[in-house]
């Protein structure tokens, strides 16, 4: 399926120069989410994962349905302040400043197999700071899967020492 197709690329938003991949346009249509996760999922299938870790919010829209597709938990990464419990808390890098992530420090038992999911790859600061909580706690990232990579960012130089498919690149 030619996903490209469903995904909206909206210039100038959030600001002057960036190119905005919108896949509220991908999820509307049923028939092009469920593909998209299903072939997501089928990445992962044989990876004999325990638990995917998404961050918020786009995460959740991709990580949730392959760990449902696969019978493996869910936990989420969130900005602080949003998790009830007690956190993993790790900074990253933004284009200006830095902001935090956290991860319910329970939520993953060392050993677990972890594959980690988003909506989308740009310079891979957010994956990296995921990485660091799920190591952190002991898991094993075994793998690591985007709806979309912008190849031109070269997030992956980031990802070198894992296992990383993405659906559709730009
Ligand atoms: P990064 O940490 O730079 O890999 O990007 C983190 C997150 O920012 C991605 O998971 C996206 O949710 C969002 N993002 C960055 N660039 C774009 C873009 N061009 N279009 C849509 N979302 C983006």
């Amino acid at each position: 399926m030619d996903f490209k197709k469903y995904i909206t690329v909206v210039e100038n938003f959030p600001k002057e120069g960036i190119r905005f991949k919108d896949i509220t346009t991908l999820m509307e249509n049923g028939e092009a989410y469920k593909k998209a996760i299903d072939e997501m999922a089928e990445f992962a299938k044989e990876k004999d994962i325990d638990v995917v870790v998404g961050p918020e919010a786009r995460g959740f829209v991709v990580g949730c349905p392959i760990a449902y597709s696969m019978g493996a938990g869910f936990a989420p990464v969130r900005k602080a302040g949003k998790l009830p419990r007690e956190v993993l808390e790790v900074d990253y890098g933004l284009e200006y400043g830095k902001d935090s992530l956290n991860i319910h420090k329970d939520a993953i038992k060392p050993g677990q197999k972890v594959l980690i999911a988003d909506d989308l790859l740009a310079t891979g600061g957010t994956i990296e700071a995921t990485i660091k909580m799920v190591e952190e706690l002991g898991g094993v990232v075994a793998g690591i899967v985007f709806m979309i990579e912008l190849s031109y960012l070269d997030g992956r130089d980031k990802l070198k020492n894992y296992n990383v498919y993405s659906l559709v690149q730009y």
